[in-house]
């Protein structure tokens, strides 16, 4: 099992996501691996504006979660990658970077004293991971209302003759964790008829997409995490509604695209 520190700082050129993503440099692709057991961490807070926004304006450790898996960041050409997260739990308190005796949480081998706290990823061991979520206490499962709107915003509903209301999209394509990690992985162009909403309507349909699970979840026969990667695809709202047009058959993108005579 690996277990590693994850830092998210107030301010970064990374596109981190807490809870969601983890937007981060090749040279760490060796620690963040799929399952790996992750702890959150702050560093100095270096303005006051951030105040609010944090547990403590110490570093500290603020949250435990799980890595999904790893994915390249299609736009990086230094070979940066993505991480998905899986299981967050934010924690109620802060857990500052010192036990109560004065030793830090994080074993620092003797070489990297000086080093150790600039790295944003760094290695854990089992037992320093268990010290650190074992003193955090009590910790917060539940989605943020901002998250709760956005999956709203993204519901959409069929016009079947006769039930007018029906809603088809699944719960990984209304999850806005899911959305946001395929988004991410895929970015925002419609896979099927290669629309970008910015690109034809202006910035103000700039990242209107919806994200469609290409495998039903009905035809699971056991309950199977969701690969982003595999499973989700962005598409435009036109193409989403003639997908699920007719409920008893959900098209393929394939089928789709042959539709518009674009090639497979
Ligand atoms: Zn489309
Ligand atoms: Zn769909």
């Amino acid at each position: 099992m690996h277990f590693a520190v994850f830092a998210e700082n107030d301010e970064s050129r990374w596109r981190d996501d807490t809870g969601v993503l983890y937007h981060f440099p090749r040279r760490y692709a060796s620690i963040v691996v799929a399952g790996t057991f992750i702890v959150y961490y702050k560093g100095k807070m270096r303005s006051q504006r951030f105040a609010s926004e944090r547990l403590s304006i110490e570093p500290h450790y603020f949250g435990r979660a799980t890595v999904g898996t790893v994915y390249p960041d299609a736009e990086s050409r230094k070979g940066d990658l993505f991480a998905t997260i899986e299981n967050f739990a934010r924690f109620r308190n802060p857990v500052p970077i010192r036990r109560a005796d004065g030793r830090y949480y994080e074993t620092i081998p003797p070489n990297r004293m000086t080093n150790h706290w600039r790295d944003g990823v760094r290695s854990l061991s089992a037992n320093d991971y268990a010290a650190i979520v074992g003193d955090a206490g009590p910790m917060m499962l539940s989605m943020p209302v901002s998250e709760v709107n956005e999956m709203v915003e993204n519901e959409f509903e069929s016009a079947e003759e006769g039930r007018p209301h029906l809603r088809y999209v699944t719960t990984y394509e209304r999850d806005p964790k899911y959305r946001r990690q395929a988004i991410a992985i895929h970015g925002t162009r419609c896979v099927a008829c290669e629309i970008d909403m910015g690109e034809r309507y202006g910035v103000y349909a700039q990242g209107l997409i919806h994200v469609h699970h290409v495998q039903p979840v009905s035809t699971y026969e056991e309950p199977k995490r969701i690969d982003p990667a595999n499973d989700l695809v962005p598409v435009c709202p036109s193409c989403h509604a003639v997908i699920h047009r007719k409920k008893a058959a959900t098209l393929s993108i394939a089928e789709l695209r042959t539709m518009l005579g674009a090639p497979n």
